[in-house]
C-alpha cells in the first residue's frame, strides 16, 4: 500500500485514451495515494514529485478479465468429482497462487464468475482488499445458480454416493423459482457481488449438454428480479439457442459463452443491449491439452462442438453491434494467460482497439464499475500497463506485459 499523501509520476512514450483510441505523446499520469492525480504534459510534472519514466513504452489502463475463476486448481478434464478432495482452505490458496499470476499477467480487475465450494471467492476478494495478498479487484459471485445435476453442481457420482456431497458445494442448486430467490438471496447476503446463473448445459460437466437449457426464463427471470434489489446484476452461462434466449428475456447483463447462438439470438442480444462475454481462446487449449493429457472423451467432443460456432458466433455480434465485453474462462487454462485471447478477438472481428476496449473500457460498463476503472483519468485507480511498443498495431504485445501496477502500487517492473 502507497503511503497516504504519496505522489508519483509516470512517463511513458505513448499514452493510449483507450475512449478515443488516441496515442498520446508527451504525457505524463501523476497518481496520488492510490488514485490518477491527473494527466498533464511531461513537462508540467511538479518538481517535488518522483518521476518514473517509461522510455518507448505504452502506458493504458490495467486489463479486466470479465469471465474469471481464480478459486480452484486448473480443470483436470476428468469431470466434476476431483472437487471432493480437496478442501475449502485448499481452495483458497490456490486462489492466492491464481490471484497473484493474474495481477502479474496486467489484469488488475476481475469479474470472477464462480467457485464450487462457496464464497471462498468472497474471502479471497476481501483479503486482496486489505492487502494482505496480492491479486486484482475482484467482484465474485459467491456460488453457482444451477439446476440439480446441471453444469454447476456437483455431477459424475455413483447416485449412493450424491448425499455425501459437503453442503458448501451444493449452495447455489436449485429446481424452482422459489429456490432461485432463497439462493440468490442467501449468496448474496453471503457477499457475493453478482448472480452467476448455468443457464445451459457445460463443456467440463458430466452430466449435460451445452446446447440443454437448464433454467426455465421464469427462474431466471427471478434471478434477475432477487438480484437488482440488491443492486446486484445476473451472468448467464449459456451455451445453446433456446437457452441464450431464454436469459435475453429473463433480463440478464451478460451471456456468458454464447456458443450455438442462432441468428434471432444475434438480433436480440443487439437489441437488448445484452453484453456477450465469449471466451474464444479457451476451446484450442482445450482441444490441445485435453488430447495430449487424456481428459474424457465427453469434454473433449463437446469442446469441438462449441469452438468453431462460438468463434463464427463472436463474428456475428461484432458484426451486429453486440456490446462484447472480454472474458476467458481462466481457470481452464494456466492463470496469468488471460491476454492471448486478444488475439482471437481479433482474428475473429475485431479491430486491435476495440479488442483492448473490451479488456478495459467496455468491461468497466458491463461490471458498473466505469467510474474507477478502464480509463486513464483523474479520479480513476492508478491501474495501469506499459508495453514496449504500440498495442493497437500488435495486441499480442499484451501477452508478456513487463510494468504493471495497481492502485498506484508497482506489482511487476521488469523494464
Ligand atoms: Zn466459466
Amino acid at each position: 500500500m502507497n503511503r497516504p499523501g504519496s505522489r508519483s509520476a509516470l512517463r511513458p512514450h505513448l499514452l493510449l485514451d483507450v475512449a478515443t483510441g488516441d496515442l498520446l505523446p508527451d504525457r505524463a499520469v501523476v497518481i496520488e495515494d492510490e488514485r490518477i492525480a491527473g494527466v498533464v504534459s511531461a513537462y508540467d510534472v511538479p518538481g517535488d514529485v518522483p518521476v518514473l519514466d517509461l522510455p518507448g513504452h505504452t502506458v493504458l489502463p490495467g486489463l479486466i478479465d470479465c469471465h474469471a475463476h481464480l478459486v480452484g486448481e486448473e480443470d483436470s478434464g476428468h469431470g466434476y468429482t476431483e472437487l471432493l478432495t480437496r478442501t475449502g482452505a485448499q481452495e483458497a490458496m490456490t486462489g492466492v497462487r491464481n490471484a497473484r499470476d493474474t495481477l502479474r499477467a496486467g489484469f488488475t480487475s476481475v469479474r470472477d464468475v464462480g467457485t464450487y465450494r462457496a464464497f471462498v471467492d468472497v474471502a479471497l476478494r476481501d483479503a486482496i482488499d486489505a492487502g494482505w495478498t496480492p491479486g486484482p479487484r475482484m467482484m465474485v459471485a459467491g456460488a453457482y445458480v444451477s439446476c440439480t445435476g446441471g453444469g454447476g453442481d456437483i455431477s459424475g457420482l455413483a447416485p449412493d454416493a450424491e448425499r455425501l456431497v459437503p453442503a458448501e458445494l451444493r449452495v447455489g442448486v436449485v429446481d424452482s423459482v422459489d429456490d432461485v430467490r432463497r439462493v440468490v438471496r442467501r449468496i448474496l447476503y453471503g457477499g457475493a457481488d453478482l448472480i452467476k446463473l448455468i443457464a445451459t448445459g457445460a463443456v467440463m460437466s458430466d452430466n449435460g449438454n451445452p446446447g440443454v437449457p437448464e433454467l426455465t426464463e421464469d427462474q431466471i427471470r427471478a434471478a434477475v428480479e432477487e438480484a437488482a434489489l440488491h443492486d446486484a446484476h445476473v451472468a448467464a452461462h449459456a451455451h445453446g439457442a433456446e437457452g441464450i434466449k431464454r436469459a435475453i428475456r429473463g433480463g440478464v447483463r451478460s451471456v456468458e459463452h454464447g456458443s450455438l447462438m442462432d441468428d434471432e439470438g444475434v438480433a436480440m442480444m443487439a437489441d437488448s443491449g445484452t453484453w456477450l462475454v465469449a471466451d474464444i481462446y479457451e476451446g484450442d487449449y482445450i482441444a490441445e491439452i485435453g488430447r495430449r493429457d487424456g481428459w474424457k472423451d465427453d469434454v473433449l467432443r463437446k469442446n469441438d462442438e462449441t469452438t468453431d460456432a462460438q468463434r463464427e458466433m463472436f463474428e456475428k455480434c461484432v458484426k451486429a453491434g453486440v456490446r462484447i465485453a472480454f472474458g476467458t474462462d481462466s481457470g481452464i487454462y494456466p492463470h496469468g494467460w488471460n491476454a492471448r485471447q486478444l488475439a482471437y478477438q481479433v482474428r475473429h472481428g475485431q479491430t486491435a482497439l476495440d479488442a483492448i476496449r473490451s479488456a478495459t473500457l467496455h468491461a468497466a460498463e458491463l461490471m458498473g464499475w466505469s467510474d474507477r476503472v478502464g480509463r486513464i483519468e483523474a479520479g480513476w485507480y492508478a491501474d495501469l500497463v506499459a508495453v514496449p511498443g504500440d498495442p493497437t498495431d500488435d495486441v499480442r504485445l499484451l501477452e508478456s506485459i513487463p510494468f504493471v501496477m495497481k492502485g498506484g502500487e508497482v506489482v511487476r517492473d521488469e523494464l
